[in-house]
């Protein structure tokens, strides 16, 4: 029996030793199948082709919900469908503990109230506290994280603790207070000892932020580290080449940059980080 799991348990080790080195250095060369571009369960293609914005499209005008046609996102798998019906409150499993009107929702304090119960994924039992968001609910610029860490979970509020505090003084530094713009993350709950989301769970949670954001409306996001970057962008080029384009999400300019915990971790690169942000507050003047 052990004999047998032997070999699963090194591709565990490896693929532990990658994520390590990954979140070291930065850009990394491993990734979940799926997305990478493998297969779905249903032997379908399981991810979105995206690719980065040319300068006369960046200073183009976007709209949340909808992609300008030649950018629009493509997929094809049977399980967007199946997505596309859940986040139009079709399918409701009555387990998920999710109000059947989510859909429905038109203030960020509604849908909050109408999903902050879920458990439509296995995060749903682990968690503390459901972290929804925070900060001004008509800002033109959301920052996305990928999911809460323990101090969110403890505390029900995205990017508190010295990662968050390191955040405010980011925001401070391009005339930007944490109440003017709103924060957020991928998945609303903790994955266990902060491990990256899985597919299945960014599946289940992405109708929500989805939902955030066409109340909200922004023009710009801000994704604050290279797995966030990659989960919402369904891509896996690394951290300088998100870095160094603008991207769309449906129909919402992206940038992206480093999580201010990397920063704390790794001080040399709080100046590529400081690039950053000024880049993206003279795009977020011009939107
Ligand atoms: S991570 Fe998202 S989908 Fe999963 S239980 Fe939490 S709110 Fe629900």
């Amino acid at each position: 029996m052990g004999n047998e799991n032997q070999p699963e348990k090194v591709l565990k080790d490896v693929e532990l030793f990658l994520r390590q080195q990954a979140e070291l250095f930065g850009d990394e060369t491993f990734l979940p199948a799926a997305a990478k571009g493998g297969e779905s369960e249903d032997g379908t293609a399981a991810t979105v082709e995206t690719r980065p914005l040319q300068s006369d499209e960046i200073k183009g005008e976007s709209h949340p919900g909808k992609s300008e046609p030649d950018l629009k996102q493509k997929s094809k798998t049977i399980r967007v469908a199946e997505d596309r019906e859940l986040f139009e409150g079709k399918v409701l499993n009555p387990q998920w503990m999710i109000d059947p009107h989510w859909y429905e929702s038109d203030s960020l304090a509604t849908l909050d109230s109408r999903v902050s119960g879920c458990k439509k994924c296995q995060l749903g039992s682990t968690r503390k506290n459901f972290v929804f968001g925070v900060g001004n609910p008509n800002s033109k610029l959301v920052l996305i994280g990928e999911a809460p860490g323990a101090d969110e979970d403890e505390k029900g509020e995205p990017f508190v603790g010295r990662a968050g505090q390191l955040l405010n003084k980011i925001l401070a530094a391009v005339q930007l207070r944490r109440e003017d713009v709103y924060i957020c993350n991928i998945l609303k709950c903790r994955p266990p000892n902060n491990r990256d989301p899985i597919p299945d769970e960014v599946e289940a949670c992405e109708p929500f932020l989805k939902k955030q954001l066409e109340i909200i409306k922004p023009k710009l996001i801000l994704c604050l580290g290279r797995i966030a970057g990659q989960t919402l962008l369904k891509t896996n080029v690394t951290l300088t080449e998100l870095r160094n384009n603008i991207y769309l999400y449906e129909g919402i300019k992206v940038m992206v940059t480093f999580h201010p915990a990397a920063l704390l971790r790794n001080p040399n690169w709080k100046r590529p980080a400081w690039e950053d942000v000024q880049k993206m507050r003279k795009l977020y003047d011009e939107l």
